[in-house]
């Protein structure tokens, strides 16, 4: 069994704006706790909650320890612990958009420590927040502030909002949050390629035929319909998550594991994507079902044309990949929770074997959720006497299994990411100008739809989108992986 080893931050004080919002109880708050129980907050470490509610210490504590006991299950803490975490967290009431509050939320903080603000409130509010730190005299030099998805709604909004952040913080103090950068998996995709010898020779046009990602939810939009309705798959995952995911696989190796040197490279691959051409984008949008209303209820927007599915096929144009197709997807109400990388390598160049009839290519799987892990698939001698058959088998890299007894505990990505903060780690954080240049390459896209009146095609609740996206790989003569847990 690895035991890993952790190493306390600086002390801090964390100001979580929107503190007692859906994104603290469920992932911010349980984050800090599980690193407070790893021995990796220090004693002088403050959490303070702000919203605009009226709420003293006492009663922030006991929605902590509710959201703590929700986010593990129901399963029992010891007592002492748990309240040694409580007790680091302490509550101000301020209203973002108004002047009463701030002096309050002031005197709790403390000279000499590292000072954080996470906005994990409406993304209309992050300059409002921005402004009003400064105004208030609540942010130096060291301050660093955590922006949270979305950043914009296209190119214009995002350089605004990168505008109105520059003003008051260098790019040094800004962490724009993608919580798939803070995924173990995620992070082991790099240390694959550049910890090892075996995989960067092949990792290109000549050697690889293509490249899918599949990031598939079960759940609808229902409960954030409103927001999801503006938005569509195109921005709310493509944008950020897959373009990120997508940057990972298809960078040059940095010349060091440091933030603006892993940055410029993503940069570089955003850079030289094709323009996505109307025939390489399929839209979906889900059907009702049995017992589960159609998207357009649950947006509550019965003429709704935003996508709950996007399926692409987006070609690079550089050097290494040029002729290797990378296929993104992802959608809503697809029949499984399941998100994963393929890289599928290409045939050997000559067939030496009578019987290649069982021949499958190798393809190395990076699953993202559930059960994060790798896998490659390689092609063995079937076992027998009688002839050379060829069968598949995997080597299975699933962590839980490698990496510790009984199942390694897989922190969530807040965890790593709030503790990257505290460190003034950017390195899985993205840069302002990666963010402007994801838009720029997606605004075109959408554009071109809208302009054309294009439609979403309806898919049916628990299937694999709509039969066009199978179509936009059948016709390259290649094929979706299955969609499952
Ligand atoms: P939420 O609506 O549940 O919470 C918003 C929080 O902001 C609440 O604490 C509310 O009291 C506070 N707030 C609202 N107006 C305020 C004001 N004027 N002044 C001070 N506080 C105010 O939202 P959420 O789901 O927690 O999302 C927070 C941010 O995180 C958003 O930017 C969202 O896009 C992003 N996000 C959320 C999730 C998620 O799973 N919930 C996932 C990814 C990103």
């Amino acid at each position: 069994m690895m035991v890993s080893r952790i190493i306390p931050v600086e002390p801090f004080d964390l100001v979580v704006f929107g503190g007692t919002g859906d994104l603290a109880r469920r992932k911010i708050l349980p984050a800090l706790y599980r690193r407070f129980r790893a021995g990796q907050m220090p004693k002088n470490a403050r959490v303070i909650g702000v919203a605009r509610a009226a709420m003293d210490d006492a009663a922030y504590r006991a929605f902590a320890a509710a959201a703590i006991a929700e986010a593990g299950g129901g399963e029992a803490e010891p007592p002492a612990e748990g309240a040694d975490f409580l007790a680091r967290l302490g509550y101000v009431a301020v209203d973002a958009e108004a002047a009463a509050g701030w002096e309050a939320l002031g005197a709790r903080l403390r000279p000499g420590v590292v000072r954080a603000c996470y906005f994990s409130v409406a993304p209309g509010l992050f300059a409002t927040l921005a402004d009003r730190l400064h105004a208030h005299a609540l942010a130096g030099p060291g301050t660093r502030i955590v922006v949270e998805k979305p950043f914009g709604h296209d190119l214009d909004s995002a350089r605004a909002l990168n505008a109105t952040l520059a003003r008051h913080f260098g790019e040094g103090q800004i962490y724009r949050i993608d919580h798939y950068l803070g995924k173990e998996t995620v992070q082991n995709l790099m240390a694959v390629r550049f910890a090892n010898i075996l995989f960067e020779p092949l990792w290109n046009a000549r050697f690889v035929d293509h490249v899918q990602i599949t990031v598939a939810e079960s759940v609808g939009v229902a409960g954030r319909g409103a927001y999801y309705d503006r938005a569509g798959a195109m921005r709310d995952m493509v944008q950020n998550h897959l373009m990120q995911l997508l940057c990972l696989i298809a960078m040059e190796p940095p010349h060091r594991f440091e933030p603006d040197a892993v940055r410029d490279e993503k940069l570089k691959v955003i850079r030289a994507l094709d323009p996505l051409l109307p025939g390489e984008v399929v839209r979906g949008q889900y059907r009702a079902g049995p017992g589960s209303a159609g998207y357009r209820a649950d947006a509550q927007n019965p003429a709704s044309d935003t996508e709950s599915f996007i399926a692409m096929r987006v070609g690079i144009s550089n050097w290494r990949w040029k002729g290797t197709p990378f296929y993104l997807r992802t959608g809503k109400r697809l029949r499984a929770r399941a998100s994963e990388i393929a890289i599928a390598f290409r045939e050997p160049p000559h067939a030496i074997f009578d019987q290649q009839e069982g021949w499958k290519e190798n393809v190395l799987s990076i699953r993202l959720q559930p059960n994060e892990g790798m896998n490659l698939r390689v092609m063995i001698k079937e076992p027998g006497p009688g002839g050379m058959r060829l069968t598949d088998v995997p080597l299975d890299m699933s962590f839980a299994t490698a990496l510790g007894a009984g199942g390694a505990v897989i922190p969530d990505a807040y965890e790593r990411l709030i503790m990257d903060v505290i460190r003034g780690n950017q390195t899985l954080f993205m840069r302002g100008d990666e963010v402007e240049a994801a838009w720029a390459w997606t605004d075109p896209a959408i554009a071109l739809w809208q302009a054309a009146g294009d439609r979403p095609l309806p898919y049916d609740p628990g299937s694999s989108g709509p039969e066009d996206a199978l179509m936009l790989m059948h016709r390259d003569g290649r094929r979706w992986r299955e969609i499952r847990e």
